[in-house]
């Protein structure tokens, strides 16, 4: 129990929260992180899942060497798909060695203060923190989007893929899985391997899959096809993984178009083999409905092309992936919610992930509208850690007007003018 106001709170304990609660004890504040080390991967990610991001795109953000997923596995290449259990595991050490103090428990409430301006956070321990910032790192969960023409479903024939763990349970039953992307196909091929009978259904005209990565590459293909990042090859893909605060500073709309289009529904390129002749798959159909009957699902869909279908089903999987709302944070107390600017249903963030709230930050999912596509992925931790750091740290310091502070030490590969401008707002 802890009797005073602290500097920092994060709600989760997944990768970014870990990441920005590294950052922030490296500044000497006094961090509370609330939630259970890697729940959500844990929990309710598909046991058997492999991720699909590279090892070197898939560390937690620390602030000094020696905190990476290849620090941990020494050798581990790029091209050796990593389990999730290896991730977990990885999340976990991370967290024991940077962030021993993690809280298990979870936020139930979080409102602001009327006169002090601080934040009051009551936790299921039934104690009420109190913290002069809160980090709002609660990933997908919540954003969890099943399209609306699947609602003539009841919830015991159809639900998100977020909800199983365990799919062994659909063994001999006929499952319909909707949507095109490497959640709908790898769901598809561990059902299969269950012993389960799974139907893809996707919207898209062709399944798409992610190439097999070069590992050199000559000079002149580098220079033709562009550098490898966390989200791929090539320069624009570059820019968007690795310098985000650019993402920021696009106009809105052509922001919007990046964030919806880029990194498009597409398997992995080790998961191709894998979706066999076990796994029915029919492209180019659009579900139009569903409805319950003789105790299965009926799907119905629409050709792209013309020519109507109906799927029969002992269940039905929407593999149809996180939409960010800020409507759907319901920890955030109304009237604190209603003081956060939003556009297009995510907060509008400023170059330190703050909102226009004083005091309360957005990563992850919820901070892609404003810093792009990389949000979406293990791989924009980092950044985000550090900048909310700084920020936190300037404002604990009474300089939150002169947002340049010093930075923490960087690691090796990063120079002292790269942090100094990092840590100062852009745009
Ligand atoms: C099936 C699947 C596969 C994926 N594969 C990859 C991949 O290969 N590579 C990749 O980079 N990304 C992948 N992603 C995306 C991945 O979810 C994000 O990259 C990553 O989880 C973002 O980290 P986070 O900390 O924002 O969210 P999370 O990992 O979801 O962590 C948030 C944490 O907050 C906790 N929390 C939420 N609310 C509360 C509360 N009220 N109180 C306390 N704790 C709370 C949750 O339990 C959770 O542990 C995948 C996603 C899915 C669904």
């Amino acid at each position: 129990m802890h009797d005073s106001t602290a500097d920092a709170l994060i709600v989760g304990a997944g990768p970014y929260g870990l990441s920005t609660a590294a950052h922030l004890k490296h500044y000497g504040l006094d961090v509370r992180v609330i939630g259970t080390p890697m729940e959500f991967w844990d929990g309710s990610m598909p046991r058997g899942m492999f991720l699909k991001s590279e090892p070197f795109a898939s560390s937690l953000g620390a602030p000094f060497a020696g905190a990476a997923f290849t620090d941990r596995h020494p050798g581990w290449r790029n091209g050796r798909p990593i389990p999730l259990a290896t991730f977990v595991e990885y999340g976990r050490w991370f967290a024991e060695n940077l962030v021993p103090d993690c809280e298990d428990a979870q936020v139930e409430l979080v409102d602001r203060h009327r006169s002090r301006g601080d934040f009051t956070v009551t936790l299921s321990t039934g104690e009420v923190a109190r913290a002069r910032a809160v980090i709002m790192a609660i990933g997908v969960r919540s954003f969890a989007h099943t399209p609306v023409v699947l609602s003539g479903l009841p919830p015991h024939l159809c639900t998100h893929s977020v909800e199983h763990r365990d799919l062994d349970r659909f063994e001999g039953r006929e499952v319909a899985v909707i949507g095109a992307g490497q959640s709908a196909l790898e769901t598809a091929v561990l059902l299969a391997d269950a012993g389960a009978h799974p139907l893809v259904l996707a919207r898209t005209e062709r399944l798409a899959w992610n190439s097999v990565p070069v590992p050199s590459p000559s000079l002149v293909n580098r220079a033709l096809r562009g550098p490898h990042s966390g989200l791929g090859r090539g320069y624009r893909t570059w820019l968007w993984a690795e310098h985000p605060w650019a993402t920021r500073l696009l106009p809105d709309g052509t922001r919007r178009h990046l964030v919806r289009t880029t990194m498009g529904p597409a398997g992995a390129w080790w998961l191709r083999d894998r979706l066999d002749e076990r796994v029915q798959v029919l492209t180019g159909r659009v579900v139009t409905g569903a409805r319950e009957s003789d105790g299965g699902a009926v799907v119905r869909t629409a050709g792209r092309t013309g020519g109507r279908g109906e799927h029969h089903a002992d269940h039905v999987i929407a593999a149809t992936g996180f939409v960010p709302d800020l409507g759907r944070i319901d920890i955030l107390a109304p009237e604190l919610r209603g003081l956060v600017q939003a556009a297009h249903r995510s907060p509008v963030l400023g170059p330190s992930f703050d909102s226009t709230v004083p005091g309360l930050y957005f990563t992850g999912l919820a901070s892609a509208a404003s810093f792009g596509p990389v949000m979406r992925f293990v791989h924009g931790a980092d950044f985000t850690a550090r900048r909310i750091a700084a920020h936190v740290a300037a404002r604990a310091a009474g300089l939150a007007a002169q947002p340049a502070v010093t930075p923490p030490a960087r690691p090796a590969e990063e120079t002292a003018s790269e942090a100094a401008k990092e840590a100062a707002p852009q745009g």
